[in-house]
């Protein structure tokens, strides 16, 4: 299924307003497993908006319109959806007395142009609106789909989760059922994790997705079965397989956070954490103290940027330092091994590496972090090489840090 976006406000042209529905949608749809092809951004005009719906209607089979559904003079989309599908603006009568519920609760008149929402175009599925008075729709012509949803961020969203989602998953697996898992890794790129998986690629009616976020990739498995059981059956095969070849480099499956999976290992344990941080200077910290419930066993921790911090705080040696480097395993297992001994807890981490985008050698290169966890009697450290950028490199850093709890 391919889909086109077309956003409309001319408050977005204008950079008044920043196009959240961009990355919103985006990531939904690709978790879904539809290709989008095209956005296009409009302002509250007529002409502008019929043409950008015509264009999009050869190129695609899916077009979601965001914006433009209130009751204001500006607000043109669903007239404009009709329009274009040749189709008349009929009322809805169910709409019409949600809106009369609506203001008799407030002892209101209901406002003449209010009346205006409950015109949809012919034959339109109405989409409830929880958080606001527009309902949404989707509109199916001739094998195309258009699915307009409000402009508020806070009404748009839940719209699109409990209404366009089980629609398009009814949609994709066309009288099958659609299930898919989400396997995510760090510490490599996301085309070396394609090249990994390659070969596995169109096998058996599984589609494998990326999704490149920073410090992480997401791999989705999704397949369409004749029923749920079949489905789920090819997808698990095919993680399996997935499993086999990134084996290290998951740290998460779905919705699952790294920082609740780690809290929730050190809390069954009874274990104590405090953490020493360089590059990522608190992040792990504060991906720990996300998670309700971590004072039971976060017990803080220190950000050694500098040398001297790392010295004279955490008290790791000068000879390490000096010879060995502040981005080296041995300063890494310093820091966790001083921090653990500093607040009194059973694990330490010490993160330290260059998150650049200068500062790199050719022996000591950008990407490169060093991270230790120290228990009683041992303590641990890998090497990382992550990819991209300044903020990808901390975030990756820091996702490791956490799995490495998990392992
Ligand atoms: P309303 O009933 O509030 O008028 P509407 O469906 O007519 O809703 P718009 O008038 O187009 O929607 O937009 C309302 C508000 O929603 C905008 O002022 C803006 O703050 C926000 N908004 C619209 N489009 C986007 C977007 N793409 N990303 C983030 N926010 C947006
Ligand atoms: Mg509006």
């Amino acid at each position: 299924m391919r889909a086109e976006i077309i956003f409309t406000g001319t408050e977005l042209l204008l950079g008044q307003v920043l196009n959240t529905h961009a990355q919103c949608l985006g990531q939904e749809l690709a978790a879904l497993g539809v290709e989008i092809v095209r956005h296009t951004t409009v302002g509250d005009d007529w002409e502008g908006l019929t043409s950008a719906l015509r264009e999009a209607l050869r190129r695609a089979d899916l077009i979601i319109t965001t914006g433009g559904l209130g009751p204001t003079s500006d607000d043109l989309t669903l007239a404009a959806v009709a329009d274009v599908l040749g189709l008349p603006l009929v009322r809805n009568e169910t709409v019409l007395s949600w809106i009369k519920e609506y203001f008799a609760r407030r002892g209101q008149a209901v406002p003449e142009n209010l009346t205006r929402q409950a015109y949809f175009p012919e034959g339109a599925i109405v989409l409830p609106n929880a958080a606001g008075t527009a309902p949404g729709c989707i509109v199916e012509k001739e094998g195309k789909i258009i699915v307009s949803l409000p402009g508020p961020p806070r009404e748009l969203t839940p719209m699109f989760e409990d209404h366009v989602v089980p629609f398009l998953s009814k949609r994709l697996a066309r009288g099958g059922v659609l299930n898919f898992r989400v396997v995510r890794v760090t510490g490599i790129a996301e085309y070396a994790v394609q090249d990994l998986l390659r070969d596995l690629e169109g096998k058996e009616k599984v589609q494998l997705g990326y999704i490149a976020k920073p410090g992480e990739v997401h791999v989705r498995i999704a397949a369409v079965g004749r029923d749920a059981a079949e489905a789920q059956q090819l997808v698990a095969r095919m993680l399996k397989e997935v499993r086999a070849r990134l084996g290290d480099y998951i740290f998460a499956y779905d919705e699952e956070s790294i920082e609740e999976v780690a809290g929730k290992l050190l809390a069954a344990k009874g274990y104590t954490i405090a953490v020493a941080e360089s590059c990522t200077a608190g992040m792990v910290a504060a991906r720990l103290t996300d998670v309700p419930g971590s004072s039971a066993y976060f017990m803080g921790g220190i950000v050694a940027y500098d040398n001297k911090v790392k010295e004279k705080i955490l008290g790791v040696q000068t000879e390490i330092l000096r010879d060995k480097g502040a981005v080296s395993p041995e300063t890494a297992a310093a820091m966790a091994e001083g921090v653990r001994r500093l607040l009194c807890t059973d694990t330490g981490i010490g993160i330290t590496g260059i998150a650049g985008p200068t500062g790199g050698t050719p022996e000591k290169p950008v990407g490169l972090v060093y991270i230790a966890v120290a228990v009683p009697g041992q303590t641990v450290v890998k090497k990382y090489n992550f990819p991209g950028r300044r903020f990808a490199v901390r975030q990756g850093a820091a996702n490791a840090a956490l799995k490495m709890l998990r392992d």
